[in-house]
């Protein structure tokens, strides 16, 4: 006889786990499938081992850095398969913590591929069966890399993470999130990194300002950021990959990393029949409430291409096990303006709320408040890195719409500002917060 469940989860990424736990906890009887890893893209081949080496890149500057200070830093050097390992171990630890939060959340695991049978029922590896009064899909996504002659010569931000061998020379291709942190990251741990981007600005869809300021700054930190250029074919030759460029030109490198977009995973995940509706980017079609076109069957995370980010994979997954199986049903729907976003390319990038090409889109008339500064660390050294910091608020209602920053610690200092941008907070609330100095993050509220 099959097993019965009030949900089985496919997939044990940010967004199934979370959602399993949590309906786990709130007394459901539920089963998670994985095929590949558990803690899903984010903590295998994501956010996570990126973080790890964007922190490992950014040793470089330090160095330097502390020289300025007094400290005789002496020769140095770098070993890349101990950073690697070192990291592999740290995220096998992790897959191990994901493990057990779902053993000991009392959510049943299963570990193979899993497809939708039927609106309730499940199968394993195409052998075992649950039954289902529920089925949560969280598949999340992967890479895509576009149709070209060489395109079998090319890599993934997967590959990055396992590689046997540090390449001297790099190409990444693509201008979003994935392509600016790796070109950020090989750059600082010591690679030859061309960056080719199709259009005029990379970074299509964060604020021009920070745009341009960050292009600057990775082009001054050593990336060989190239414009209004693309790849038309690759071609091997003599242990080295020959790129032909758009402009005609040639590019020869040691490897090539393609990062332009993910699309949603959903191979062999329905059996004949099973009409799960997708639009035309190939993402599972959902409601409000998460619902598919199938009776019973939901969709969250990345599968469903809203905001491809970790945080609203978890809180669709939160809201969703509430809106299932919680005593109290969540108040509205899941809430997508004003997600706080960080690149962890270098300098760092931090947002919230609107551009201000947006925000004059939205409310006509806007005051924009910039500050660019040498932060006070660097100047003992020679460094001549910046920081960007920018408030754009509507005129009529004082209300900060938007909120960007490019340089240190960006991430950790946008977070914060998040709330109050969400609380709805003025510019006079920003005018009559208090600094603390010397800090980077008082800028934000002493900007006039
Ligand atoms: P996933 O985490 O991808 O999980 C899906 C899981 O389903 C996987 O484990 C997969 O193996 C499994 N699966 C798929 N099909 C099946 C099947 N048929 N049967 C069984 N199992 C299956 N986001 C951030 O917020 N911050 C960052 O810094 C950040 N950095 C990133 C860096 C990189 C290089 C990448 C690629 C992504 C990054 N992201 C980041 C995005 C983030 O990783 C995703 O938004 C998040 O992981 C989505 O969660 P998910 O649950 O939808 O899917
Ligand atoms: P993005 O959507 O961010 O960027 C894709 C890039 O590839 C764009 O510059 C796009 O150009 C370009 N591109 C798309 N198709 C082609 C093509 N056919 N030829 C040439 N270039 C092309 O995707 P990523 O892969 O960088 O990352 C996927 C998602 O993962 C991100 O959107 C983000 O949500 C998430 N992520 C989050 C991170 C974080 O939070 N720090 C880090 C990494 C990933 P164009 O602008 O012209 O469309």
């Amino acid at each position: 006889m099959s097993a019965e469940f009030d949900l089985v989860v496919i997939g044990a990424g940010s967004g199934g786990v979370r959602a399993a736990r949590m309906a786990a906890g709130h007394g459901a009887k539920v089963a998670i499938i994985e095929e590949r890893f558990f803690g899903g893209t984010c903590v295998n081949v994501g956010c996570v081992p990126k973080k790890l080496f964007a922190y490992g890149a950014g040793f470089r500057g330090e160095f330097e850095l502390a020289a300025s200070y007094g400290y005789s830093v002496g020769d140095w050097s770098f070993d890349w398969p101990t950073l690697r390992d070192n990291k592999t171990r740290e995220i096998e630890r992790l897959n191990g913590i994901y493990r057990k939060l779902l053993d000991g959340a009392g959510v049943q695991i299963f570990e193979g591929h899993g497809r939708v049978e039927s609106s309730g029922t499940v199968s394993v590896n195409g052998e075992t069966l649950l039954q289902a009064r529920n089925i949560l899909i969280a598949t999340g996504g992967k890479p895509f890399v576009p149709d070209f002659p060489g395109r079998e010569h090319v890599r993934i931000s997967d590959d990055l993470f396992y590689l046997e061998q540090l390449p001297k020379r790099v190409a990444v291709v693509g201008g979003g999130y994935i392509a600016s942190e790796f070109a950020s990251i090989l750059n600082g741990l010591g690679v030859a990194v061309t960056q080719l981007y199709r259009r005029d600005l990379f970074l299509r869809g964060f604020d021009k300002d920070v745009r341009e300021f960050v292009a600057e700054g990775m082009r001054h930190a050593g990336v060989d950021l190239r414009f209004n250029t693309d790849v038309t074919a690759i071609e091997e030759q003599g242990g080295e990959k020959v790129l032909r460029l758009t402009d005609d030109s040639e590019l020869h490198v040691d490897e090539v990393f393609y990062a332009t977009g993910r699309v949603p995973r959903l191979d062999g995940l329905f059996a004949d029949g099973v009409a799960v509706q997708t639009n035309e980017r190939g993402a599972i079609e959902v409601n409000d409430r998460f619902e598919t076109s199938v009776a019973n069957v939901y969709a969250l995370g990345d599968v469903i291409d809203r905001l491809q980010l970790t945080p609203v994979a978890l809180a669709e997954g939160m809201w969703l096990a509430a809106f299932l199986f919680g005593e109290q049903k969540p108040e509205g729907p899941v809430v997508y303006s004003d997600v706080p976003t960080a690149v962890f390319c270098h300098p760092n990038i931090g947002t919230v709320g609107l551009t201000e090409e947006q925000a004059l889109a939205r409310y006509g008339t806007v005051r924009v408040y910039r500050s660019q500064f040498r932060p006070l660390r660097y100047t003992l050294s020679d460094i001549q890195e910046r920081t960007l910091m920018k408030l754009i608020v509507d005129d009529s209602s004082d209300k900060v719409v938007g909120l960007h920053m490019a340089g240190e610690e960006a991430a950790e200092i946008t977070q914060g500002f998040a709330v109050a941008i969400r609380m709805g907070a003025t510019k006079a609330d920003f005018d009559a917060t208090v600094g603390i100095h010397p800090s980077s993050a008082e800028e934000f509220v002493t900007l006039r």
